[in-house]
């Protein structure tokens, strides 16, 4: 009876509303744990099979190799692609359940963003060399922040600005800080979004219903996930576009953040 009379007390309810309240409580904060124990669950199950996946495949074609094999370790190889994507998705839907559980971590480091911008596009230029990316604005841009999360917020936009724009053409980004904040632009010249589906492309899940766009395969996690890491940064992050014409994204990041 005794929390249930200091309940009663404390919320000036009725005996009755306030042992609803605490069950209610206690039924939430066991959800809660329930969820936090699947995310660790899910990604020890997820990915410890798919580690040794990849493990295998590298030994195989290692020996293929040595054993002058090429055509069979290039057929490998080709399995390599997709077990990437599989890995990328898993990593994604992980990063959605914890920021849905609010218990997503971040570092709070210096982070270099001209530097982090320069390794960014190096690497997808290398995954899509057929494309054009051009870095504008080498200025220096350090501010305080969680470096992967920051790589990965650029790395998903780049990324959609090369997928989303399906004859090749050239994607910018540029980078311009001011005295205490730092934007960056990334923009390509390809499908574009309609106006009406500008807003909803940040909701978790979220794909833009045009034909073309479907067409091009995706969940509509990525944009959550970068909308949630610019938010938790205290930044903003808009879109402009033209359909047919491309899009721009603009983020802002303030130069020093609250822990
Ligand atoms: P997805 O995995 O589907 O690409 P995102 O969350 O990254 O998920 O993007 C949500 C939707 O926004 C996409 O399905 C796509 O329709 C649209 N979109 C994102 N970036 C662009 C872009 N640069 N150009 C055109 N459409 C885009």
């Amino acid at each position: 009876r005794l929390p249930v009379l200091v309940c009663g007390v404390v919320l000036k309810q009725h005996p009755l509303q306030a042992i609803s309240f605490v069950l209610d409580n206690s039924a939430r904060k066991e959800l809660e744990q329930r969820k936090d124990d699947f995310i660790s669950m899910a990604n020890h199950e997820l990915k410890t099979p798919l580690t040794a996946v990849k493990l295998q495949i590298q030994l195989v074609r290692k020996r293929l190799e040595k054993h002058s094999q090429p055509e069979a370790a290039t057929a490998l190889a080709r399995v390599e692609g997709p077990i990437k994507q599989l890995e990328r998705l898993i990593t994604e839907l992980l990063d959605v359940s914890r920021m849905q559980a609010g218990s997503l971590e971040y570092r709070r480091e210096r982070v270099d963003l001209d530097e982090l911008l320069r390794e960014v596009t190096a690497t997808i230029h290398h995954l899509h060399p057929s494309h054009t990316i051009l870095v504008c604005g080498s200025v220096r841009a350090s501010l305080v922040g969680d470096r992967d999360r920051l790589g990965q917020v650029f790395t998903n936009l780049i990324s959609n600005a090369i997928k989303y724009s399906p004859d090749a053409e050239a994607v910018e980004v540029d980078l311009s800080p001011s005295e205490d904040a730092v934007t960056v632009h990334v923009r390509d010249h390809g499908l574009g979004i309609p106006r009406e589906q500008r807003d909803k492309i940040f909701e978790r899940f979220y794909r833009v219903t045009d034909l073309r766009q479907r067409a091009i395969p995706g969940l509509g996690m990525g944009l959550y996930i970068v909308a949630e890491i610019v938010k938790h940064h205290e930044g903003t992050i808009t879109v402009d576009s033209t359909v047919g014409k491309g899009s721009t994204f603009t983020v802002t990041l303030p130069l020093i953040h609250k822990p």
